[in-house]
């Protein structure tokens, strides 16, 4: 009740600041758990009679949600606060707030706060249900807010989010992580993981299902570990048993997999369920044992050639895709070498690969880096390379057959974008309705991508 009243204030005071119902524009830079959280700041603002709007010029509250995993990401981000300096000393009275990954670092909330003045409030975005009072709070203060220190967990749950109206329904389970790969920064920026109560996942996926999602993806860094420190006892598999036996027709999906987590028992579960996917994205990072050892990833290449011969037993088709860092500390040619074996040997659907970002704060940032830029770069086109030769073979023997699709979006009169079982986009002529499963007849590959007919 009191929150109630809280909030009208807040409102009200929102209000009477802009001379109207505040516009909100949020920024979502990052991973899918940004994406995530962003909806639920929406959802906490609408709460406040804001209205969403979808560009910065035009806002009266402007949200960037930050991303702090590699060093190009940050510097997008300073670019775009840059460019808002202009808009800023237009409109006084607009807000400025920069919340997400990269604010938990100290040394970029105190450039924020001493090189940004225009930026309003640096928050953390873990503590996500302080949104509303941290404006408030702005608004009487009249002096830009540092909140980026504080972390209390219990801010977060209770949140409903505002989703964009996108195909896909994002469930987080569990935030943090307590891997320390040694070339991570998201432990020291998320803090320790910790997992959310499975009847508060239950609840909001059966939510997202009453709003018509269809597929929906399970996000935490290391889904694989769900359970841990819970008063209750379950585990990842038995999160998966409980949301693939409920009622409906929809694909469920989770991402991420650490591959010293996976479990004999979660491939029972996937090949057992078929509103599981068959598809599991479980980064390797390299195919070096060496260079593995040095991640600090705890598996090694054989040990993650065993698990995917362990899920190919246990799930029938299942496909796999995976991140893979290029040039971390000390790579040599033979350490790249083995990376390439190891794609070769496991043909993923789909790779995500980066070039090694330095992190400050992380072990590997001490690690001796002698390889040249242009070397790590040659590198990633090489992956490319031949990921694209494996993903075209594969999917040309796909052509001629029958699939289960997703119609995600309108794309022309008889258009659509789909989306197939291991999230590969294809283009589908014929009727279909947007939102609702589809049988698509696969009929050709070309410009690397499937095209097929709704039969
Ligand atoms: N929790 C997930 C990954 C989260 S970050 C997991 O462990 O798989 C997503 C991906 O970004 C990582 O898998 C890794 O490939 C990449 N990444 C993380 N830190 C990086 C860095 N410092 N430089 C380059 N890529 C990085
Ligand atoms: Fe980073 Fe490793 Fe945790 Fe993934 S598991 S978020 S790569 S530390």
């Amino acid at each position: 009740m009191s929150q109630e009243r809280n909030n009208r204030e807040i409102s009200s005071a929102l209000r009477a600041h802009f001379g109207r119902a505040p516009r909100v524009f949020i920024r979502t830079f990052g991973c899918q758990q940004n994406v995530s959280d962003s909806e639920r700041m929406l959802g906490l603002l609408e709460g406040l009679d804001c209205e969403a709007c979808c560009e910065a010029e035009g806002a009266d509250i402007i949200i960037f949600n930050t991303c702090a995993v590699r060093e190009h990401a940050e510097d997008r981000v300073f670019g775009n606060i840059g460019r808002l300096k202009a808009l800023k000393s237009e409109r006084p009275e607009l807000l400025l707030c920069v919340g997400g990954c990269m604010v938990q670092q100290e040394h970029i909330a105190k450039k924020l706060l001493e090189s940004y003045p225009y930026v309003d409030i640096v928050f953390n975005t873990n503590e996500l249900g302080r949104l509303p009072s941290l404006l408030a709070e702005r608004l009487e203060k009249n002096t830009p807010l540092d909140a980026h220190g504080c972390c209390d967990w219990s801010m977060r749950e209770g949140l409903k989010p505002r989703r964009e109206g996108g195909f896909r329904a994002f469930v987080p389970i569990m935030y943090g992580c307590d891997n320390f790969c040694s070339y991570c920064v998201v432990p020291l920026v998320r803090g320790r993981e910790r997992s959310r109560n499975s009847e508060h996942i239950i609840a909001e996926f059966k939510a997202a299902l009453g709003e018509g999602y269809r597929d929906i993806m399970l996000l935490g860094q290391n889904v694989n570990s769900y359970g841990k420190g819970l008063d209750e006892d379950i585990n990842f598999a038995g999160l998966l048993r409980k949301l693939a036996s409920l009622e409906g027709d929809f694909t469920l999906r989770f991402m991420t997999s650490h591959p010293k987590d996976a479990t004999r028992e979660l491939f029972e579960v996937m090949g057992a369920f078929p509103k599981i996917a068959p598809h599991i994205h479980l980064p390797v990072q390299s195919g070096s044992d060496r260079i593995l050892r040095l991640m600090n990833r705890r598996y090694s290449s054989e040990g993650y050639l065993r698990l995917t011969e362990e899920a190919r037993a246990l799930v029938p088709g299942i496909t796999f895709s995976s991140d893979i860092i290029v040039g971390f500390p000390g790579e040599t040619r033979e350490d790249f070498d083995a990376t390439l074996r190891l794609i070769r040997e496991v043909r993923f659907a789909s790779l995500f690969t980066f070039i090694y970002s330095k992190r400050e704060g992380t072990p590997a940032a001490k690690m001796p880096d002698d390889t040249a830029h242009k070397t790590k770069a040659r590198r990633l086109a090489e992956i490319l390379d031949i990921q694209e030769e494996i993903a075209a073979e594969r999917e040309n023997a796909l052509v001629g057959s029958v699939q289960r699709a997703l119609v995600v979006e309108r794309l022309g009169e008889v258009l659509y974008e789909g989306r197939l079982w291991d999230n590969n986009s294809i283009a589908l002529e014929g009727s279909g309705a947007v939102g609702e499963f589809a049988q698509a007849e696969i009929l050709s590959r070309t410009k690397k991508r499937l095209f097929g007919r709704i039969v």
